[in-house]
């Protein structure tokens, strides 16, 4: 529901306006992103179906700003779907982020590692098939299943919440798998509101934010210098627009 022309009449309500040139339009939605005017884009709802194995799903569904219906283990019989990771995405625990993943793996370990996923995965499965046939409850067979399994819902949520889901998923702290499915949910947010998408990817997702303390090293540095000038004409190469460069100038204390 809605698109890039819905995030502008709703911002331009106030006016009794609607869409204008779409030059001034992209100004608006650029402006309304930068300055964390949000609800406007809160107008455009997407509703996805997801597929996803449930250690994914766990880290998915903690964004509780989305409607959610996922399908019920215990209503109907778990299929032996399981996610094994290609010998390439094997990764070794990074050295310096306790959360993340590194880079290299020696092959024959992958390889050992993808194998006994798949052994333990099969075991599991046939014993789960065995014991519903048995007539245990599906809710209890279910609980030797391994957390690669895939499980399935119906996330409806709206382009506010869905723009923080994704630069939160797809950066690179967060977990590959996720950032794979966040990256395809980009190239639907990019056909679907493009003008919307350009600006979430300037202003939020490529953004950079530093703390107090370090502005105010950055000031010193910058006064110490005439930088004014030289800030001004790559702020205008780069397609800053007049309004944002005031902005950087004053919030970098150049304006004097
Ligand atoms: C790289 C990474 C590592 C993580 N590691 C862990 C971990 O180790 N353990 C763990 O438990 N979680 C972890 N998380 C999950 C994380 O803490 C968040 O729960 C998750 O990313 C959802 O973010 P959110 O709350 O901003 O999103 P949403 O739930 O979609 O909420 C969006 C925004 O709405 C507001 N909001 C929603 N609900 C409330 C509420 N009840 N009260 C106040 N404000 C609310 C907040 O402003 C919030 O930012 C990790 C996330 C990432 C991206």
């Amino acid at each position: 529901m809605g698109d890039d022309a819905a995030v502008v009449q709703a911002a331009r309500v106030s006016y009794g306006g609607g869409a204008k040139s779409p030059k001034e339009d992209a100004k608006l939605i650029n402006y309304l992103m930068r300055h964390r005017h949000t609800s406007p884009f809160e107008m455009c709802e997407i509703k996805l179906h997801i597929k996803a194995p449930i250690f994914i799903a766990r880290q998915w569904l903690r964004h509780r700003t989305a409607s959610v219906n996922e399908v019920s283990a215990r209503y109907s019989n778990v299929a032996a779907d399981m996610y094994i990771p290609a010998e390439e995405n094997v990764r070794a625990q990074s050295p310096h982020n306790k959360q993340g993943g590194g880079v290299y793996i020696p092959t024959l370990l992958a390889q050992d590692f993808i194998r006994n996923a798949k052994q333990i995965g099969e075991a599991a499965f046939f014993q789960y098939d065995e014991y519903c046939a048995l007539g245990v409850s599906r809710e209890l067979a279910r609980i030797s299943l391994p957390q690669n399994t895939y499980t399935e819902w119906y996330w409806k949520i709206d382009l506010h919440n869905l723009l923080h889901f994704l630069k939160l998923r797809s950066a690179e702290g967060a977990q590959w798998e996720i950032r794979q499915y966040a990256e395809a949910i980009e190239t639907i947010v990019e056909d679907w509101v493009p003008v919307t998408y350009a600006a979430w990817v300037d202003q939020v997702r490529d953004a950079v934010t530093f703390s107090k303390s370090a502005v105010e090293a950055i000031r010193c540095v910058l006064a110490d210098h005439d930088y004014e000038t030289r800030m001004e004409a790559e702020l205008s190469r780069v397609g800053v627009g007049a309004r944002e460069e005031r902005e950087v100038l004053e919030a970098l204390e150049m304006d004097r």
